[in-house]
């Protein structure tokens, strides 16, 4: 059965292997490094490729071919690869498709850990990056030069929540004839999906809100076959991939992914409107509020706001700090996307080394904070949000 004209929450939960003899309900978790072969013509045969069939788990394995098959119907991708970690999905993509001497455009906000990438070790192979302000896309086509090869954005950005029109990226990305890669782990294939609008390839960090409980890492590329067939040849010989175990806890997560990401997004609008109309706060950023100065695009490529709540508190690094300090119930954590509210003050913790104009380039203000709205009762998230405000 196609699963193509199927709904997405059907398509999360009814994309399933071929059952065993056991005739399994839920999928069962094949924890094995290997597959053995019927004969040597068997195995001359798996090894030309000449049959698509399971050989070793660094190359494929069920479990991590229900989930990437899941996160390809969902996204309306042609055919993916699975990595342990959402970091190992970046890398392994731009190291499978990028030769010395070639560029990246890239949106100045983007995930720490891949900004390190492109600013420290891509140069060491002759790969460099210029960086686009993403609040102004209009200037982008200034970056590309004749090396170009991928323009690459994350949308909404991590942490200052904002929001980069797809459809213009991906006219600017065809007009150029870029690759154009988005990182869409904050929005979850639930809420957009990029290669409607124009985008080559997507990645997802799957250890946020596609494990959503705080469990596992993961990571996924999705997108044109053909680039796939690159990454994954890269992938099979360099050994980045996705344990079973991983995936199959991941495919079970995105069963519910739908469900949890209405509900997330229902709290942070909720918090987000508390936070409006609060005295000590500046000013709130998130897609789904009228004030947000992209408003009108996150409402165009977007099913819901997210889950993520920026906000800028009255009275800078110091109000941050004391802030963070007396929150009861939320975690101060690292990570996004969990059941769990977060909140973190990137200008006094993950940012502090940098100076006040390196943390400007990135959109982090002293008095940013970020919020990622979990499941648990929203006025009890709202309650301690509010006494840690006074
Ligand atoms: C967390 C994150 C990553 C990296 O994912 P890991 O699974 O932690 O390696 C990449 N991009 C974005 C936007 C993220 O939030």
């Amino acid at each position: 059965m196609s699963n193509q004209n199927l709904g997405l929450e059907t398509q999360a939960i009814r994309t399933q292997l071929e059952r065993t003899q056991y005739l399994e309900h839920s999928v069962p978790l094949y924890l094995t490094s290997s597959f053995i072969f019927e004969d040597a013509e068997d195995m001359r045969a798996s090894f030309a490729e000449e049959k698509e069939r399971n050989i070793y788990s660094r190359f494929s394995n069920p479990n991590t071919s229900e989930f990437v098959e899941k996160i390809c119907q969902m996204e309306g991708a042609e055919d993916g690869y699975a990595f342990a970690t959402g970091m190992a999905a970046v890398y392994s993509t731009f190291a499978a498709l990028l030769n010395s001497g070639e560029h990246i455009v890239s949106a100045s906000s983007v995930f720490g850990s891949t900004h390190t990438l492109f600013a420290k070790y891509f140069p060491r192979w002759n790969i460099t990056t210029s960086y686009f302000d993403v609040n102004q896309p209009e200037t982008i086509e200034n970056y590309i030069q004749p090396n170009t090869k991928i323009l690459y954005a994350e949308s909404p950005t991590n942490p200052a929540v904002d929001i980069l029109d797809l459809e213009l990226l991906g006219k600017i990305a065809k007009k150029h004839n870029l690759i154009l890669i988005v990182d869409n782990c904050f929005a979850t294939p639930y809420i957009q999906n990029p290669i409607q609008f124009g985008a080559d390839l997507v990645i997802h960090s799957a250890t946020k809100l596609i494990d959503g409980q705080g469990r596992v890492l993961g990571g996924v590329t999705v997108g044109r076959s053909d680039l796939i067939r690159e990454i994954y040849l890269f992938s099979r010989n360099t050994g980045p991939a996705l344990s079973p175990f991983n995936a199959w806890v991941l495919s079970k997560s995105l069963e519910t992914l739908p469900v949890r990401i209405e509900k997330h997004c229902e709290n942070a609008l909720k918090v987000a409107e508390f936070l409006e109309n609060h005295p000590n706060v500046a000013s709130v950023k998130y897609p789904f509020l009228k004030s947000h100065p992209q408003y009108e695009v996150a409402k165009k490529q977007m099913k819901l706001g997210g889950n993520i709540v920026a906000f800028e508190i009255k009275g800078g690094i110091e109000s941050g700090r004391k802030f963070l300090d007396k929150i009861k119930l939320c975690s101060l954590s690292a990570n996004l996307g969990d059941t769990r509210s977060i909140v973190t003050h990137p200008a006094s913790t993950t940012h502090s080394k940098l100076t006040e104009e390196e943390r400007l380039a990135v959109s982090i203000t002293d008095g940013l904070v970020r919020v990622s709205v979990g499941l648990e009762t929203v006025q009890d998230v709202i309650n301690d949000l509010k006494q840690a405000l006074e």
